[in-house]
């Protein structure tokens, strides 16, 4: 892979700091609290179904994840549910809300390296704008980054836009992050290059099953595989 970017975007959940994981606890003890309604699968497969509907409405992120496990509570127990049930579901968003932030290992040893390199780094990113701009405070990383994009979808539009916004072309661009479906698939599809550092939990989501070599890809296990790469 060439190595002479001008700009490198880093996705930040499950690529700069733990996330995933946070949703997949919360979601256990949800289950836990339907399951005077239904079984564990069937909660999973509604939750799921309630999210990805909500996603045009909701966007990504834990306030949408909050509306979607409350409206699932509702369908499984056919709108019996009990308030005091409805207080332990918001008390869980919250909960997911206020996790510590805790990055990934080599994080900070790979930003300092990159900076070393003089090229420019951003993070672009998904998800509710206070809620990240909040973990990006709380992360202690947000001074390695000329740029920060709250991008309320991640596909090929929203990276062309990002890309004229900090007058860039594609070429010049890699993007490093977790889900292929996200940080890879739609900069390889608009002539930009990306690594794919794998996370060990994807939401089912952002999971992408027929995926083909390519010339201006890389996977990688860990982050700090980059420095032998860049
Ligand atoms: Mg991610």
């Amino acid at each position: 892979m060439k190595n002479n970017f001008k700009v490198i975007g880093f996705d930040a959940d499950d690529t700069l700091w733990i996330n995933e994981s946070y949703y997949r606890e919360t979601e256990e003890a949800f289950f836990k609290l339907l399951s005077q309604f239904c079984d564990r699968d069937t909660a999973s497969a509604v939750l799921l179904k309630q999210e990805v509907m909500n996603l045009n409405l909701y966007g990504y992120g834990a306030k949408g994840f909050c509306l979607s496990m409350l409206e699932t509570a509702l369908t499984v127990s056919e709108q019996r549910v009990q308030a005091d049930t409805i207080g332990e579901i918001i008390n869980l968003g919250k909960e997911l809300i206020n996790k510590p932030l805790v990055l990934l290992d080599g994080v900070v040893e790979t930003l300092d390296y990159l900076k070393g390199k003089n090229i420019r780094l951003i993070v672009a990113t998904k998800g509710d704008l206070l809620d990240q701009e909040r973990k990006l405070g709380n992360s202690g990383i947000e001074k390695y980054f000329h740029h920060i994009e709250i991008m309320s979808e991640k596909k090929e539009e929203n990276y062309r836009n990002l890309l004229s916004s900090i007058d860039l072309r594609p070429e010049e661009f890699l993007m490093i992050g977790n889900s292929l479906k996200s940080d890879v698939l739609p900069v390889l599809e608009i002539g930009g290059y990306g690594i794919h550092v794998p996370y060990h939990t994807t939401w089912q989501h952002e999971v992408v099953d027929d995926f083909t070599d390519h010339s201006r890809y890389l996977e990688l296990k860990k982050i700090t595989e980059i420095m032998g790469v860049i």
